[in-house]
């Protein structure tokens, strides 16, 4: 917004100033207004910036990241900004999803701070790599985008050195990194109006459930005629096959049927 108010104030200026007025003296009066704009919007954002992570202080908000992700991610508490946001922009009482373009970090930041879960199907993971998420009223799908924005980061070397991974880890400063990241709360993320297609809109429905005839365990029909695990996508390697000491344990404890 910002960025369209100087343009159009530029404009304005140099059409008055090619009607009449001096260049050198246009070149000036321009350059001090745009100067003068730039510092308010400057200023605004810097009035808007925030170091607290919705209702929590940024320490607090940190215990709980160790506690639910298992350590202070960097991703996660830059996740909690992102996420603060996006909620702020929600129009009161609004049902909203949330679109996450990273299997990094950021889904825990929303699953911590919202109630939308990967679970409950409230959040899903767009996985396009990108260090972002969108919010949105589930019907409409009108919301908000929040990345990084990468040209707010030459202020903070070290968040820059993480998103670029720039440095291998035992040459980064976590202490460093955390402070940075603290000190620079929502002010290096960008943020846009978005609307998401209806294709990800909606319940994801499974359709009719059928018995495999393989496993006898219950499985979406649209998936064929048999599960599929059946058909080979199982993540598994014949354990017993491939680890002797499997094989023993399994030898040793005959399988128990289930009551
Ligand atoms: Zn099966």
């Amino acid at each position: 917004m910002a960025l369209s108010v100087l343009r159009n104030i530029g404009k304005g200026h140099f059409e008055s100033a090619t009607s009449g007025g001096s260049p050198r003296g246009f070149l000036k009066s321009a350059t001090i207004m745009i100067v003068g704009v730039y510092r308010m919007a400057q200023e605004k954002i810097r009035e808007c910036w925030t170091r607290d992570i919705g209702s929590y202080g940024f320490k607090e908000f940190k215990d709980m990241v160790e506690k639910f992700h298992g350590y202070s991610a960097p991703g996660v508490l830059i996740g909690g900004y992102m996420v603060e946001a996006a909620k702020k922009r929600m129009p009161e009482g609004t049902q909203f999803e949330v679109i996450v373009e990273t299997r990094k970090c950021l889904p825990d930041a929303v699953q911590l701070l919202t109630p939308c879960t990967t679970g409950n199907n409230w959040m899903r993971v767009v996985n396009l790599g990108r260090y972002a998420l969108a919010m949105y009223e589930k019907h409409s799908g009108q919301g908000v985008r929040v990345a990084i924005d990468s040209d707010r980061l030459k202020e903070w070397p070290h968040i820059r050195a993480w998103l670029l991974k720039l440095l291998p880890k035992r040459l980064q400063d976590p202490e460093r990194l955390l402070d940075e990241i603290e000190k620079a709360g929502d002010s290096i993320l960008s943020i846009a109006d978005v609307c998401v297609h209806p294709d990800y809109l909606g319940k994801l429905s499974m359709g009719k459930i059928d018995i495999c005839p393989v496993c006898r365990e219950a499985y979406p029909q649209t998936d064929g005629p048999v599960c599929k695990g059946c058909q080979g996508d199982a993540p598994y390697i014949d354990t017993a096959a491939a680890n002797p000491m499997m094989q023993k344990c399994m030898g040793e404890k005959p399988a128990q049927t289930p009551h």
